[in-house]
């Protein structure tokens, strides 16, 4: 397999060059840029499988480039890590929501970078010809968008609306914990309004309904839900 490209977007020199240094130790092909307008005109012409995006950045910030990234089409599904210092809390999470995949706080230990790095693009949809049909795999699990369908194992799944949303909203990131609050905004029932306390009702149906793999689902107490990573 082709080595896969990773691109660093940062503008101080020693955290770029600590970052490079163990992205190439680990056999990635590495790509810097050190300023937003840069990062974006080689966004378009390499097209990088991955990017290490630093959210303070002169001229267009990480957030702009974030945003125009996971606005386009033809770039969307480039993986991006932002890096972050600690008390850019509400960058974080404005960044997440627009579809930034990970992040991580500044300072980092490299081994920690690396994971991050594996991780996410592990995430990424490996079979095109699934990506162009909409379906997504998990374990036993085959969800369908185009006909609203699942199966577990060789069962089918009838789900209702909210309940497809929400296995949908965990599944696309294992491991990843979801909050109520996340879940109700990005669900909003169309069978009937999901509030915070409906979400642990539509989780156990759906857990019921998903039979043995419904075990997939991981209650985290005090905070909300996820999907067991696996992988
Ligand atoms: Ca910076």
């Amino acid at each position: 397999m082709e080595k896969a490209k990773i691109l660093i977007v940062e503008d101080e020199e020693d955290i770029l060059e600590l970052i490079r240094y163990n992205v190439a130790k680990d056999r990635y092909q590495v790509i810097t840029a050190q300023s937003g307008e840069e990062a974006l005109q080689k966004v378009s012409s390499i097209k990088p499988d991955l990017i290490l995006l630093d959210l303070m950045l002169p001229g267009v910030d990480g957030m702009e480039i974030c945003r125009r990234i996971k606005g386009n089409p033809a770039t969307q599904n480039i993986p991006v890590i932002m890096l972050t210092a600690k008390s850019e809390e509400t960058d974080i999470v404005i960044g997440l929501e627009l579809g930034a995949d990970d992040y991580i706080t500044k300072p980092f230990s490299p081994r920690v970078l690396l994971a991050r790095v594996k991780a996410v693009l592990r995430r990424q949809p490996v079979n095109e010809s699934d990506e162009m049909l909409n379906i997504v795999k998990y374990e036993d699990l085959v969800i369908d968008k185009d006909r609203f369908e699942v199966t577990a194992g060789d069962q089918r799944v009838e789900l209702t609306a909210t309940e497809f949303q929400l296995l949908l909203l965990m599944i696309n990131r294992p491991g990843w914990v979801f909050n109520r609050t996340q879940i109700v905004d990005a669900v909003r029932g169309e069978d009937y309004p999901v509030t915070d306390r409906s979400v642990d009702v539509h989780i156990t149906s759906l857990r019921k309904k998903l039979g043995a793999s419904g075990q997939l689902i991981e209650t985290v107490r005090g905070v909300g839900y996820r999907i067991k990573d696996q992988r």
